[in-house]
């Protein structure tokens, strides 16, 4: 079905945007004729959709240091130029790791048949040698566990369990793939396994990044299948040795050379002051990156396309980063950060979506106090769209990191994530996962919310430095 059948015909937009939006405020009224060219763009012409089956479809994986990647990075550039976008490319030296081989194998023994299992290397890990590694598997399900095993974890395969079963058991469990590893390796194990960080499991293994320390130990590090997890989480349970055999061929190349790509709508009246619109280009290896994050590179594109059309253009610049190597490194936000750090006091406010193409649900911000004041009468034609509503919960992003000491201001637009950890890091993070309406519903939240911001006639106050112990 073509996608435009989905969407609203735009002489209905005025008429909705209209019906929705109260007696706008006095000191900060939206345009209502602005709102419906750009939310009406946004949601009829289906723009950010064709880019994404360009992107997905077409170039495909992009895992930093990759041929997709730099392909990648070539289409972003191709295509700002094509919808009349000022954009360039800053560069940024990325890691460049590779998967190979990878097998596992639960060895039989007296009580169960031996089988095969479903794995895939964790971004980072170490290799095997080439027969592999074979270990008794032992099951923990925090790091303190993990501590609490001392000696008992030589030369031992370690099991990271846990129960992720919504989106936001994402951020209590990351740190078991992301530093799990290196501590089973410090503790002597020779082998990690991390079950899969997933909503739904089809037998699916899910990637991630995991961080070995310089001069650590880098074990092989693999994540299983919801389903394995739980099968070898059973057999250790009833007693007895099980063994597990591990073949996993990555490799750590030289770092390569790559871009971050960076467009610019300049201000009509401070083009010194910047609101920074952020998704991330790198994807994982598996699947073609269609939720995490092509879906945000889309949709900030598109708000930049929408946004340079518009006339007058906002008072100040909105500039599009699509940062390299958020999966594996924060690279690329690090270099954007270092090369502007003279001009990141003039970052007024900053944006990144990373949370998939899901519909809009509403707004959050991380700014000092009073901020929401300011925001709330911009948000009424959000509503045609459900996401006029000003949220619990602080605005951020990866790549939004290295912004934090300077004090910028973020928002952020939260989106229904109900499903994104369904895919998230595998094979089937495609394009078919994606909802067209949903994805031009959230294009054209996102491309008012960077108006107003680039618009509104106050800055937002400056949130405080966050406390070290508040980061990652
Ligand atoms: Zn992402």
């Amino acid at each position: 079905m073509p996608v435009s059948t989905f969407l609203v015909p735009s002489h209905l937009m005025l008429q909705l945007l209209t019906a929705a939006a109260p007696a706008p405020a006095p000191q900060a009224a939206p345009a209502l004729p602005v709102a419906e060219r750009l939310v009406g763009a946004a949601l009829t012409e289906g723009h950010a959709w064709t880019r994404l089956a360009e992107l997905t479809d077409g170039v495909g994986a992009r895992l930093s240091g990759s041929e997709g990647a730099a392909a990648a990075v070539q289409w972003a550039l191709r295509s700002f130029k094509a919808d009349g976008v000022k954009a360039w490319l800053e560069p940024v030296k990325v890691p460049h790791w590779v998967r190979g081989e990878e097998r596992a194998e639960l060895l039989g023994s007296e009580r169960f048949r031996g089988r095969p299992l479903s794995v895939m290397a964790l971004g980072g890990s170490g290799a095997t040698p080439p027969e592999g590694v074979t270990g008794e598997v032992v099951e923990v399900r925090s790091l303190e566990e993990l501590g609490a095993l001392g000696e008992r974890v030589k030369g031992r395969i370690v099991l990271f369990n846990h129960i992720m079963q919504k989106p936001e058991d994402y951020g209590r469990f990351a740190s078991l793939r992301s530093r799990g590893p290196a501590a089973a390796a410090k503790a002597g194990a020779v082998a990690a396994l991390v079950r899969s960080l997933a909503t739904a499991s089809l037998a699916t293994p899910h990637t991630g990044a995991t961080r070995f320390e310089e001069g650590d130990p880098r074990i092989a590090a693999a994540s299983v299948t919801v389903e394995d997890a739980e099968l070898l989480s059973r057999l250790v349970a009833a007693g007895g040795p099980v063994r597990v055999k591990l073949v996993l061929g990555c490799q750590e190349l030289p770092d390569a050379d790559s871009f971050n790509v960076v467009a610019e709508v300049k201000g009509r009246e401070k083009p010194q002051e910047v609101v920074l619109l952020g998704a991330h280009l790198d994807s994982w290896d598996v699947g073609t990156g269609a939720h995490d994050d092509g879906a945000g590179v889309v949709m900030v594109m598109e708000a930049a396309r929408l946004l340079a059309k518009q006339r007058p253009a906002p008072r100040r610049t909105v500039r599009v980063v699509l940062f390299m190597n958020e999966e594996n490194g924060l690279r690329g936000a690090r270099a954007y950060a270092e090369a502007h750090a003279a001009e990141l006091p003039r970052h007024v406010a900053a944006l990144e979506l990373d949370s998939g193409g899901g519909r809009p649900v509403g707004v959050v911000l991380r700014a000092g106090a009073g901020a929401a004041e300011k925001v709330r009468p911009w948000l009424s034609p959000l509503r045609t769209v459900g996401a006029g509503a000003l949220m619990e919960g602080e605005a951020g992003g990866a790549d939004l990191i290295p912004l934090m000491p300077a004090r910028v201001p973020f928002f952020g637009l939260r989106q229904d994530a109900s499903r994104y950890f369904d895919v998230h890091h595998t094979h089937a993070d495609t394009l078919d996962k994606v909802d067209p309406v949903a994805l031009a519903q959230s294009t054209a939240a996102v491309t008012w919310l960077a108006y107003a911001m680039a618009e509104m006639p106050e800055l937002l106050p400056r949130p405080e430095v966050p406390t070290p112990s508040a980061g990652h």
